[in-house]
């Protein structure tokens, strides 16, 4: 394809192309009985060319009036949008105000996490072109605007939204919260948090505010899972070399929330199973989440595709910057172990016949966002570093606060190295599978990946041929793929001499590897007993839950183990907890009345104030052993209908296996007949399933 059609072919067409909405200012009141969004959303808008007509996109309206230059008028509205005739004169900039009450079906979440019937947490979730489910405003991402919003909400709670802060009022029993923005951006990246919360405050190198957000009382888990956001923070604006583009810059996490994080501008929103403390930080660590969210605030914010076909420009790049930012903190190896992952992933998609071109709007997000990395790498590579940066200072620079196509990085690129690109094109960006052939030379050019293939290689052949460079791995401290692989490896093996490479290792005192060390065990005995042993202490309640299982299988005193354990650790995760509380029930030296109240602790981790992770470990253990309860199946049936598709496809999955069992079903019947008949239909269109 030329660059010419190439070109034509990205054209972009804004779905209102006689007006530029200018500002949009909103104020919406929260009460905490409902779930409705009641208030009103002002805007300034230049008429770009004489029209008879404006919209404004604006779903799930109970009631709306609209008042244009302060006059209440009439307006159409079909369920989508709000549409206003009247004679709107080219240059013209008109005021529009609309006045309303919306009930959002999607895009606005009302958390009720104590289980009393009404909200304590309510979050957004804007991406793609949802804002309007809630707020009436102008879904095409092309027309961006200055936005301030105002949230008034009952006074226990903090509310968050895009901008500074410029005022907060405290009125009766409601606290009024006033953000404003100065500079435009997409509706797509409007945002609001309310919830109970306390906040710390860091400054970046640069002196932009970091606000970082944690549960109130939690402030021992926001050290541990923002540890690196100043550094990460640091090293984006340096790497990029475009200042961060907003006023202020945010972190909050959610419950049960719909990805792991999303980027709305200056107040990233992420899963809470990221807030952890520093030994859960370890197993789940919030790094990745946080770099690529935060390089978003550029790419995606800053410059934003015109449309979905250029998602790689989104997702592509936050990604290939996470991926900097981990390289900056982790070291080469770790890097190169992530562009191999990733390889290796869209590689089987290939294979799968999974592929699409990167710009092909309806990619999987393995093609937008690994693929899209492996692009920019590719280009990085035939460039040069420092070309690299230039072309990404100027493609921002020139872009900045705008819309951008693939062509405008393109352009970019030819305009500072004088190439074509036309191979490139071909390769990484119209080619329908992964360049894996390319992709290798890449990774065979690094000597550390030389090393790294060779041993994978390893992988068939027999111990004797395969000692010597076992060997040569374990003395490498600093390359944990490596040390990862050979452990993998070693599980193949019967040979007693892998117990002392295991033993080496683990001395090096590495948390990956303990971990895949433990993990890979299938058993104790009397080579291994030790150096599992020495790792049941691990900063990392995953290794310490695998090991707490090995030696239990492996000990004659199972109560003195698990009492012992349970002493010395100080803290537990609730999925290390429950793993205890059931080798705790299959132990006969606990008395009835023990188990008993073993059985009720693990019992109450299905309630909705735990974690998805939690609930969803919880059910798999009650429903494996057969032992729910009454009120166990009445939050497996609620969680049935929650709102996050992984969640609630896992929790149907259960109640199914749970109906088969003679006392599920007898639960599940009798809870029936206490739901209105359209419960109860939708649970019986799940269980007939
Ligand atoms: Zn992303």
């Amino acid at each position: 394809m030329s660059f010419v059609s190439f070109w034509v072919y990205s054209q972009n067409t804004p779905s209102q192309t006689y007006a530029d909405f200018l500002s949009a200012t909103a104020r919406l009141q929260f009460q905490n009985d409902s779930e409705n969004v009641t208030g009103e959303i002002s805007f300034d808008v230049q008429i770009t060319s004489t029209t008879d007509s404006l919209f404004v996109d604006a779903k799930s309206l109970k009631e709306h009036e609209v008042f244009l230059n302060g006059n209440l008028v009439k307006s159409d509205y079909n369920g989508e949008r709000i549409l206003l005739h009247s004679r709107f004169r080219e240059s013209d900039t008109i005021n529009l105000r609309i006045k309303f009450t919306s009930e959002p079906k999607k895009a606005m979440y009302f958390i009720d996490a104590t289980g009393d019937g009404s909200w304590n947490q309510i979050w957004t979730q804007g991406q793609g072109k949802y804002t309007s489910n809630w707020l009436p405003s102008i879904d095409d991402m092309n027309d961006k605007m200055l936005w301030n919003l105002q949230i008034t909400a009952p006074d226990h709670l903090t509310s968050l939204s895009n901008g500074v802060l410029t005022q907060k009022k405290e009125l009766d029993n409601v606290i009024q919260w006033n953000y404003s923005m100065d500079q435009p951006m997409s509706s797509y990246l409007v945002a609001i948090v309310i919830g109970e919360y306390d906040s710390y405050k860091l400054f970046s190198e640069t002196g932009v505010p970091i606000e970082l957000y944690y549960y109130k009382g939690e402030k021992n888990k926001a050290l541990a899972t923002y540890k690196k956001t100043k550094e990460i923070f640091d090293f984006l604006e340096r790497e990029i070399g475009y200042p961060y583009p907003w006023q202020v810059y945010r972190q909050v996490p959610v419950k049960d929330f719909l990805y792991s994080g999303m980027e709305n501008t200056g107040l990233t929103v992420y899963s809470d199973s990221f807030f952890n403390d520093e030994i859960g930080s370890n197993d789940r660590s919030y790094v990745t989440v946080n770099a690529h969210e935060m390089a978003h605030q550029w790419f995606g914010n800053l410059v934003t595709e015109t449309e979905s076909q250029h998602h790689w420009l989104h997702e592509g790049f936050a990604t290939y910057f996470s991926m900097l930012a981990e390289q900056y903190l982790y070291g080469d190896n770790h890097f190169l172990n992530l562009l191999y992952t990733k390889a290796e992933n869209l590689v089987e998609q290939s294979r799968t016949g999974k592929s699409t071109e990167l710009l092909n709007p309806g990619s999987s997000s393995l093609t937008f966002y690994d693929h899209g990395a492996w692009a920019l790498h590719a280009l990085k590579v035939k460039v040069g570093d420092k070309a690299f940066k230039t072309i990404i200072r100027h493609y921002l620079t020139t872009n900045a606060y705008d819309n951008v196509t693939t062509f405008d990085f393109l352009e970019k690129v030819t305009e500072i190295t004088g190439l074509d690109l036309l191979d490139f094109r071909e390769r990484w960006l119209l080619n329908k599978s992964f360049p894996a052939k390319e992709a290798l030379q890449i990774l065979r050019s690094y000597p550390e990946m030389e090393e790294f293939f060779q041993l994978k290689a390893r992988s068939i052949s027999n111990f004797n041929e395969s000692f010597t460079s076992f060997k040569e791995v374990a003395n490498e401290r600093d390359n944990i793929p490596a040390l990862i692989e050979m452990i993998q490896q070693l599980t193949l093996h019967d040979d007693i001499r892998k117990y002392d490479l295991i033993k080496k290792v683990s001395n090096y005192d590495l948390l990956e590897v303990n971990r895949a060390i433990v993990l890979s065990t299938q058993q104790i005995n009397d080579y291994n007993r030790s150096v599992i042993q020495t790792l049941i202490d691990e900063p990392s309640y995953v290794t310490r839950e695998s090991a707490m299982f090995l030696l239990w299988q492996d000990t004659k005193n199972k109560k003195e183990l698990l009492l012992d354990l349970k002493s010395r650790w100080d803290t537990l995760s609730p999925e290390l907890n429950m793993s205890w509380l059931v080798l705790a029930l299959s132990t006969p030296e606990f008395t009835n009345a023990e188990k008993q109240l073993y059985l009720s602790l693990l019992r109450d981790y299905t309630d909705s104030k735990h974690s998805m992770i939690t609930r969803q470990a919880a059910f798999d253990y009650l429903i494996q052993l057969d032992i729910m309860s009454e009120e166990n199946y009445r939050d497996l049936i609620a969680s049935c209908f929650h709102h996050v598709w992984r969640f609630y496809k896992t929790s149907r999955e259960h109640l199914r296996t749970g109906f088969k069992t003679e006392t599920g079903r007898e639960i599940i019947k009798n809870l029936m007949t206490e739901m209105s008949d359209t419960d109860q239909l939708k649970v019986e269109r799940v269980l007939s399933q």
